[in-house]
Order: structure tokens, then sequence, then C-alpha cells
């Protein structure tokens, strides 16, 4: 988050400048705890103190009491109506929204199942009347929606605007989805990757929380990941950095829907999975997969692990580049936990440089499915408070 300075000059210039900066933090995140506010600000706790009781005083905010990681906090939010923003995900299968004033303040959440291969009229088309539906049900309509945050599992092309391989999202090929969905809402929208929002989530709330080098990998029917350097999401020179599911894991491999053999997709993409289960147990669907997975299932098992091993070849080449601290993993073949994970951390510890190998940490990511969602949250307000200052 990008703070001020203080202006100089005298106490109580700087006490002003202070309390904007509580306000704007406010206005971008939602409502936040007084701890939440000194972290994000860099103020010490008591000036926090003071100046909540002031605003408190003054009528611009509200205390209410609310839980927090499992713990009774109190949450400071602004007053005035804070402006109502969405976040919009595509997953490969599936949408969720969600719509709130902030990534703290989600006010409705909301998935729908869409169909593969589906086309970006129909999914866009689909997404909109989700979106209106949702603010229906909490008392709103689309005029009360500021700001937009759009995610595709696909690299999107940041100087385009458009999906940046028509082979890996076929349906969207040269469609200029921010434009559309922006066009059907009469609100600003802005695009980015489904896991880029959802490493932003986790790094502002989750399993990222603090990490200065990591990434996010979603593995649900395809691969996703979104790179953390420095503290925030790494987006490369045209936005398509993290598509660590066309990673060549065998030259010889199988030919990829990108046109490449062996990428990592082909091994772990829920094709691969429910192939490699269907002699056994039939053609089960990915979710059965896990389900039986998480049960025991021998066969089911040894899919999962075997899916582990090969992300853990991509890994070990990923941290030998990056020398992560922390990779949050996220997704429905997530759920399995360390049967994965374990099947993950072997890979990489074959595979990648003894000292790099031992300064990453495996996790699961801590915001579950939410973490697209609030990611896109935080770079809807963002991205609102960039326009209207
Ligand atoms: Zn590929």
């Amino acid at each position: 988050m990008n703070t001020v300075g203080p202006a100089p000059g005298s106490q109580s210039s700087l006490r002003r400048a202070n309390r904007e900066r509580v306000v704007e933090t406010l206005s971008t995140n939602g409502p936040l705890t007084q701890v939440e506010i000194a972290g994000a600000t860099g103020l010490s706790p008591a000036t926090i103190s003071n100046l909540v009781r002031d605003l408190d005083g003054d009528g611009a905010v509200s205390l209410t009491n609310s839980v927090r990681n499992g713990r009774r906090a109190v949450l400071v939010s602004l007053l005035g109506g804070a402006p109502l923003l969405a976040g919009v995900a595509f997953g490969d299968r599936d949408i969720r929204i969600a719509v709130g004033t902030g990534p703290n303040d989600l006010i409705a959440r909301h998935r729908m199942p869409l169909p593969q291969d589906h086309n970006a009229d129909e999914g866009l088309d689909r997404a909109a009347r989700l979106l209106h539906e949702v603010l229906a049900d909490n008392g709103h309509t689309l005029a009360d929606l500021e700001q937009v945050a759009l995610g595709l599992p696909a690299p999107v092309d940041s100087v385009s605007g458009a999906v940046g391989s028509e082979l890996i999202m076929p349906g969207w090929r040269g469609v200029h989805a921010a434009a559309e969905l922006q066009a059907a809402l009469a609100t600003p929208v802005i695009l980015d990757n489904t896991a880029n929002f959802a490493a932003e989530g986790e790094l502002l709330a989750g399993a990222l929380g603090g990490v200065e080098t990591g990434a996010y990998l979603k593995l649900s029917h395809g691969v996703g990941a979104g790179l953390v350097i420095g503290g925030t999401v790494f987006r490369g020179s045209a936005g398509t950095a993290g598509e660590i599911g066309h990673l060549t894991i065998d030259e010889a491999g199988p030919v990829c829907r990108c046109g490449n053999r062996g990428c990592l997709n082909t091994y772990v993409g829920s094709p691969a999975l429910i192939s490699a289960i269907a002699p056994s147990q039939g053609p089960i669907p990915l979710r059965e997969i896990v389900s039986r997975a998480q049960q025991g299932d021998p066969g089911c098992r040894r899919v999962i692990t075997d899916a582990g091993r090969h992300l853990g070849v991509a890994l070990a080449g990923l941290v030998n580049l990056l020398n992560p601290e922390v990779i949050a993993v996220g997704g429905q073949l997530a759920r399995t936990g360390d049967l994965l994970l374990d099947a993950m951390r072997e890979g990489v510890e074959r595979g990648a440089i003894p000292s790099a190998a031992a300064s990453v940490t495996l996790v699961p990511g801590a915001l579950g499915d939410d973490a697209e969602v609030r990611g896109a949250l935080l770079r809807a307000a963002g991205a609102r408070s960039a326009r209207v200052g």
C-alpha cells in the first residue's frame, strides 16, 4: 500500500496528515482493527488510538464489535457511505463474485458454475447478471457500484487489455473483457489474472502476510500462479508473469492446448487426473477425486500424490529462480492438505538447490475460496481511489 509521508511543519499539520492517512486507509480497505490500521499506515498503535478517538468524537467513523481471526476485535469503519465495490473472479469452471466496501468488508458473495469452454459473451453475461442479483438481494442496484475488478484464469496483456493467449482460454479470443463488462455494467472495470488477485488477498490478510518473496499457486482444473516480489504482486513486462501451468516439465510429454509439449498442465490439469483414475474408477469429476482422496481411497490418493510430484518438479524451478520464503497453495487440490503438499515438498527438495529448498515453506492458503475475491476487492478499492483521488 502506498502511503504518503506526513507534511513537514507543526504538530497540528502532522496530526492532520496522519488523520488523512487513517481515513484514506479505511477508504481503501474498508473496516479495519486499530492494529491493522497501524500496520497499514506505519503509524504507532498509540497514535492510531488517539486519532481513532478523535475521528469517533467527530462522527467520522463508527466502532463495532466483531470477530477477527477467531478473536473479538473492534472494527473501525468510515461513516458517510463507503463506496460499493465488486470483485468478479473467473475460474476455469466457475465465477465467484463478492460485493463489499473493501477486502475486509464483504457484504455478499456468490459462486456460479460455468460450462467448460464457454465463450466470453456467455461468461461476461452471466457475471453481469449474477452481480445484478447479488446487489439486488442486498438492497442495492448497479448504480451504487463504483468500481469492479475482473479476474480471468489466463494471462492478461496489461498493454492491450486482451486475453494474452487465445489458446489458453478458447472462446475468449481477442476479447477486451474489461471494456465489455464495463459497457454492460456502466461502471469502471479493471482486469487482471485471477491468481494475481488471490496472491493479493493472501498478501493482505492470509498466508502471504508480510512476505517479500513468494507465490500463490491455484490448483483446480488448471494451474495458475501469482508471484510476489518485493512484497507486491509481480506482473512482468506485459502482465503475463506467473504462467507456471505452461512450464515445460517433459519435452517429450503430451501436447498441451498451448501447442507446446509436456507443460505442467498436461500432468496436473483435471483432464490428466480424470483420465488417470478412469480405468479403475470410471470417469469421475475432479471434486470426486479430491473427496475420495480425503476419505482415504488409495487410487485417488495416488493420483493426488503423482500430481504433487509433478508440481514439485515445476516448483523446484521456481524456487531456484525466485528463492521464495513462502508458497501458498489454494484451489480444489489444496483441500487434500499434506497429502498433496508433502509430495510437492519432496519434489522441491529433490529438484531445487538445497539452500533455496531449505528456505521455502509450502503452506495451504489461509483465505480458501475467498482469496481471489478479497484480492479483487482490494484492487477495486485501489483503482477507485486512484480515479477519484
Ligand atoms: Zn501449455
